[in-house]
């Protein structure tokens, strides 16, 4: 049982937030019911950008603790197949919309992680990017609002730029250049911080920031530019891993089921609201040692080449997760070799198919 189902069912025995509790569900109502002599609340909740990778394992854990999920996504940079194996779950729909056009939705909690990620995304689509993260936070933070509901924005640690500062804390406010070619992402993820911060101070919503440093997984789109996905199709292809800069710089790799509990922790844990949040694997990684690693779990021989380093690539990364691990009792748990296992086994499955006649 998650963490926050635990939370649910220890406030339900209590019973004074008990009356609260069921008053706010029959208010928005969600179901609660008996179940082996305990309380079990089916809580509603939305997931704005789930058919993405990290979306798409957020859907996954959610629907398996119970909870009836609803995901929104334009397929921007997302893929309907990565939830096509939830197609037909009672507990589970997916809806094709644009979430920076108001829609109706009543429920408990909504995950906003709708923006493209990747740095070939946001540059293929950066007007899109600005506005999801303007308009489209501003439309779920209403729905948010609304129905009184709990709100988490997914951030990220591009928000902290080239840092000057290291590890990254939540302290830390940031080396962004405002105008560069990563400006669209990361000035976009800032300004739907400060909107969050806005509905928390002015309207007082249940809301919180997370910002995620760099994720890795299955359904990570292997054409989406990443460092993980192209060095690991590039080794099982035998193509050459195209190191960029001389490979110095480094991130700092967290699997994104370690990711997903931490979401809900974030999301569910009580007195978070207005909190930020780093969620990421401290484990620091040169890409120039992680090129190794992914050629020694694969056995490829592959050749390195080195392209030039793309503008305002920061030269270092690493969480400062101490906030999560007292706040939430939150900490990342798979090691990257292990991780990595299970991604390449998926990246075998998913090239091998590409193959096929
Ligand atoms: P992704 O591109 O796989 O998923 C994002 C999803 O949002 C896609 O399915 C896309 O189609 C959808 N989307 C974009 N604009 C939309 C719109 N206007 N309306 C509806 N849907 C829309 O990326 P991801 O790696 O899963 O990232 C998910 C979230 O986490 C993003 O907000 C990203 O900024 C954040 N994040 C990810 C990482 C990482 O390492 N993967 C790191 C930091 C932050
Ligand atoms: N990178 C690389 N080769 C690639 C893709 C990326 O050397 O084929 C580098 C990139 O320059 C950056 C790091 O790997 O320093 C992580 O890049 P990614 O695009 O995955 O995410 P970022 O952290 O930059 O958003």
């Amino acid at each position: 049982m998650g963490a926050h189902r635990a939370g649910i069912r220890q406030k339900l025995r209590q019973g004074a937030v008990f009356g609260i509790a069921v008053a706010h569900l029959a208010v928005i109502g969600s179901s609660v019911t008996l179940h082996h002599g305990e309380l079990v609340v089916t809580l509603r909740v939305l997931v704005a950008g789930g058919a993405g990778f990290i979306g798409s394992h957020l859907c996954d854990y959610l629907v398996a603790e119970g909870n009836e999920v609803v995901a929104v996504d334009n397929y921007i940079t997302g893929r309907a197949q990565n939830v096509a194996h939830l197609a037909g779950h009672e507990r589970f729909t997916l809806r094709e919309h644009d979430v920076t056009q108001p829609f109706a939705w009543r429920g408990d909690a909504v995950f906003h992680l709708a923006s493209p990620a990747s740095p070939e995304g946001y540059l293929r689509h950066p007007f899109e990017t600005l506005w999801v993260n303007a308009a489209g936070t501003d439309v779920l933070l209403d729905l948010a609002r609304e129905s009184n509901a709990k709100f988490l924005f997914a951030s990220t640690s591009e928000v902290y730029g080239d840092p000057l500062v290291h590890p990254q804390t939540e302290a830390y406010w940031g080396n962004v250049n405002p105008v560069g070619v990563r400006a669209c992402y990361d000035e976009g993820k800032r300004f739907g911080e400060a909107l969050t911060m806005e509905y928390v101070r002015q309207y007082d919503v249940d809301a919180r920031i997370i910002r995620i440093f760099n994720t890795y997984g299955p359904r990570n789109d292997p054409g989406d530019g990443r460092v993980v996905p192209n060095f690991i199709a590039q080794a099982l292809s035998g193509q050459p891993i195209t190191i960029y800069g001389d490979g110095s710089q480094t991130r700092s790799f967290c699997y994104v089921r370690d990711l997903v509990r931490g979401m809900a922790a974030a999301m569910f844990t009580p007195g978070t609201q207005g909190e930020v949040l780093n969620l990421g694997n401290p484990d620091e990684r040169s890409i120039r040692d992680f090129a190794a690693t992914i050629m020694r779990l694969t056995g490829a021989e592959a050749p390195i080449v080195h392209r030039p380093l793309p503008a305002d690539d920061p030269k270092r990364r690493r969480p400062d997760i101490t906030k999560a691990q007292e706040r939430l009792g939150w900490r990342p748990t798979v090691s990257l070799e292990e991780g990595l296992g299970e991604t390449i086994a998926y990246f075998r499955q998913e090239l091998g198919k590409q193959t096929l006649p």
